[in-house]
């Protein structure tokens, strides 16, 4: 989940869309094909105007993405081939990968029919701890006890802190600060019990979002044997690796296979950095993926795919379909490769 790039690739799509720069520049900077991300597909989310709206997309615009893609060229592969297609340099063709994190439900109900259809595989990634209920898609639940109260206070080493979600601004500003509170003041391991009793006291169920919109084991069980299906890894507790010590950055990262084997049959050979931005996913990171056998891991670092990614299977950026630019022409000129370097200080390589 989130999507840290989401302003500066907003500024991008628009430098290049304003200026016709997209065509002109594919040649140049198109790259050999494009890992796409995507979080919920579903035609009727529970809350339209989520600020998480972003983590969501109409079965529609997935069904016109793919259709446009496959109009312009891209074969759309499965992830042990899009891995073998980057090793080759892209003498395949342009290709594309499709990618989904922490395995929502939806993927299943609404998604896969048209995967079908195209004849499209997924990668879903999947951290056992949101199955479980060690950890918890604590973005909705936060925008949960938002909605729910005027105001909250947070408990503090420093005194207590009240926020006021009176209004809908006001709302808007309080998922902000309880975000920056969870993710930069609250330990990473603390995160899990900080935010039950948070939703306690505020009269939310923390359960409530990953039970109504995670797929659970059988149905997990269920995805995995379809064909165009692969299940990947996403850390056991959707844990952001670097706010971790060594020792519990390795074990969340390589642990987990021998979860999903337990529980699927089979080891994952793919693995995605939970949030998979630079302050959750740097060198280190990619050295324990690297160590625990995966074939790739993926980040949500924005760009298009280059031969010399064969270097670096561990730190391979995404094209994230937002929820927030459901286009065409947005999409067409992320994958013509121009907001690559644009996104990032104008590095056409982008790895972490
Ligand atoms: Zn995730």
């Amino acid at each position: 989940m989130i999507d840290g790039g989401e302003a500066i690739r907003k500024l991008a799509l628009n430098v290049a869309r304003y200026t016709g720069l997209a065509p002109l520049a594919k040649p140049f900077v198109g790259g050999i094909g494009a890992i796409l991300m995507l979080h919920r597909v579903t035609a009727t989310p529970e809350k339209p105007h989520s600020v998480n709206r972003h983590l969501n997309i109409a079965p529609g615009f997935l069904d016109a993405m793919i259709a446009d893609m496959k109009a312009s060229g891209y074969a759309f592969v499965a992830m042990d081939e899009a891995v073998e297609r980057i090793k080759a340099g892209g003498k395949g063709g342009q290709f594309a990968t499709i990618t989904a994190d922490d395995a929502y439900r939806d993927n299943m109900t609404e998604a896969l029919p048209l995967l079908e259809k195209h004849g499209a595989p997924i990668t879903i990634y999947v951290a056992p701890g949101l199955i479980n209920g060690t950890a918890d898609l604590w973005w909705d639940v936060v925008e949960d006890i938002v909605n729910a109260r005027d105001s909250l206070t947070l408990t503090r080493p420093n005194g207590p802190l009240t926020i006021d979600c009176s209004t809908p601004a006001k709302k808007l500003q309080a998922n902000a600060r309880l975000h920056a509170y969870l993710t930069s003041e609250v330990r990473e391991e603390d995160l899990q019990a900080v935010l039950r009793d948070l939703a306690r006291s505020n009269g939310v169920d923390a359960d409530g979002p990953r039970l109504r919109t995670l797929m659970n084991w059988d149905e997990i069980r269920s995805i995995a044997a379809h064909p165009l299906v692969t299940i990947g890894a996403h850390t056991i507790n959707h844990s952001n690796l670097k706010r971790l010590s060594e020792a519990d950055a390795r074990q969340e990262t390589g642990a987990v296979r021998a979860m999903l084997q337990a529980e699927l049959g089979e080891k994952p050979g793919h693995f995605a950095y939970p949030y998979g931005y630079a302050s959750a996913v740097g060198c280190r990171e990619v050295r324990f993926a690297r160590d625990s056998g995966y074939a790739s891991a993926v980040t949500t670092r924005h760009g298009v795919l280059r031969a010399e990614h064969a270097g670096f299977l561990h730190a391979l950026p995404r094209i994230s379909v937002n929820g927030r630019y459901q286009s065409l022409a947005h999409i067409r000129t992320m994958l013509s490769g121009v907001t690559t370097p644009l996104a990032n200080a104008g590095k056409m390589l982008v790895t972490i």
